[in-house]
This record gives structure tokens, sequence and C-alpha cells, in this order.
């Protein structure tokens, strides 16, 4: 909720897949487009902090699948979110918005170290601040860490943003014709009902610390704008 003190502060959650066009690597026009809405949205007075993902280049579970050691394929999917950091800073500077990279992962050429009393400054100074590389720790998601990221960051929600899907359902509409999207749901509900929309451990997070969320869909025009500004386009996730 936005009080009257601070501006509405959110992490937005942006999955990689995304990022390459339906394709691996980085789509510039894609990528374009998403830095636009999200300076609309700054230049409105919202503090935005992002959490990449990195899907449009490897998931660790994928690379295990075909033989890889699980962490070390899990090192590979972070540093593909590095990658995508990489290519919205580039488009959000051409927008004129202020960025600051730190990633989770130490990588100094590139980007700040990942520093939490500086990442909040950054946001109260108006600069957009792009996580990368995960938490830096296998076996984690980029959901997960989005939740934690807002939680010490002191966001005021998540915005989980989702591609092909606007919000989340009774059950899952890919395989149920009669799945009903929900216009809100607690953490409880979607743990019980197995949602698998979001990462469980990202919802469990959410839910011990009080931490809404608003699960959206980032297809339709001006939608990532809309999120931040606080429009309820999606489900809204509560405790
Ligand atoms: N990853 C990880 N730890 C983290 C975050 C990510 O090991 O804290 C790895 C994991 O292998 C994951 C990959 O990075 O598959 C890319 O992240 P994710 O699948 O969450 O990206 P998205 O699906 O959002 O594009």
């Amino acid at each position: 909720s936005t009080t009257g003190e601070r501006p509405r502060r959110v992490l937005l959650k942006l999955s990689g897949e995304v990022f390459g066009g339906g394709r691996i690597g980085v789509d510039p026009e894609v990528v374009r487009g998403i830095a636009a809405q999200i300076a609309d949205a700054v230049r409105s007075g919202a503090q935005v902090a992002i959490v990449v993902g990195g899907g449009n280049f490897f998931r660790g579970a994928e690379l295990q699948q075909k033989g890889m050691e699980r962490s070390r394929a899990d090192y590979i999917g972070m540093l593909g979110t590095v990658m995508n950091c990489l290519a919205l800073q580039d488009f959000l500077e051409k927008e004129g918005i202020d960025t600051r990279v730190q990633t989770a992962i130490a990588m100094g050429q590139v980007a700040e170290p990942y520093i939490p009393r500086r990442a909040i400054r950054h946001l109260e100074k108006g600069r957009v601040v792009i996580f990368g590389a995960g938490a830096g720790m296998p076996y984690f998601s980029t959901d997960t860490v989005s939740a934690q990221r807002a939680l010490e960051c002191h966001c005021d929600i998540v915005l989980m943003s989702k591609s092909g899907v606007d919000g989340v359902y009774d059950s899952d509409p890919r395989t149920n014709p009669d799945a009903r999207k929900l216009d809100t749901i607690t953490y409880g509900e979607a743990l019980q009902k197995g949602l698998k929309v979001v990462d469980a451990a990202a919802f469990s997070l959410c839910m011990e610390n009080g931490l809404p969320m608003m699960v959206f869909g980032m297809e339709g025009a001006g939608n990532i704008t809309r999120a931040i500004q606080g429009e309820r386009i999606g489900t809204l996730v509560t405790a």
C-alpha cells in the first residue's frame, strides 16, 4: 500500500523468457519496449527495483536433465540473468532513466555487488535498481529472489509479471479449459491448491512476512506501467 510518507516502491519480476522474444538470446526490440514502459512509471514517481530471470539463456534444471551437475548448471543459469540485466540497463538509460545493476555474484567490471542499503539509497534517488545473478545460490529461483529482495529493500509489493497467463487461476489454464481467473487469493490457498504459477518458496516467503504480490500478464499494452502505478490488472495475492 502507498503511504503518504514516501512514493510507492515496487519490486518487478521480469521473466527471462520474454527477453528472448521466444528464442535463445536477447531480442533488443522486446527489451526496448519493456524499458519504455518502466521508464513511464518511473517518470510518474514510482520507485522501481527489478529482478530479471534468465530462462531465455539457461535453466539449471534443464541442463541437469541433459547430464550436467546441478549446482554448476544453476551458476550458468544465474550468469544468464546478468546479460538480461545489462540489456535492460542499456535501454532504460536510452530512456533517460538512471540505473544501477547489482549482482549477487561479484563482477565489478559490469555491475555493483549486491549491497542492500546502497540499493535502497539508489531507489530513494529515483534510480532503477536491477538485481542480477539471482540469489547467487544454486537451487533457488528468481521468483524466490524477488520476494527476498522486495523484503530486504522494503518494497510495498512484488509485481510478478508472467508471459502467456494474466493472473492466478483456480487450476492450470493450459490443461483445464474451465479454469477460472481469480481476483484475489491468499498465499495459504495458493499453496494448498498447489498452484505452480509462482514458486512455492516465493509464496511462502511473502506469506510469512505479510508482503502482498500481484501476478499479472505482461502482454497487454502498457500493462507493466499500469502494474507499477498500482492498477489491479491481475490477481492480488495476500497473506
Ligand atoms: N538460478 C539459481 N539461483 C537463483 C536464481 C536463479 O540457481 O537464485 C538459476 C536457475 O538455474 C534458474 C536460472 O538461474 O533456472 C534462471 O532463472 P529462472 O529460471 O528463475 O528465470 P526465469 O524463469 O524467470 O526466466
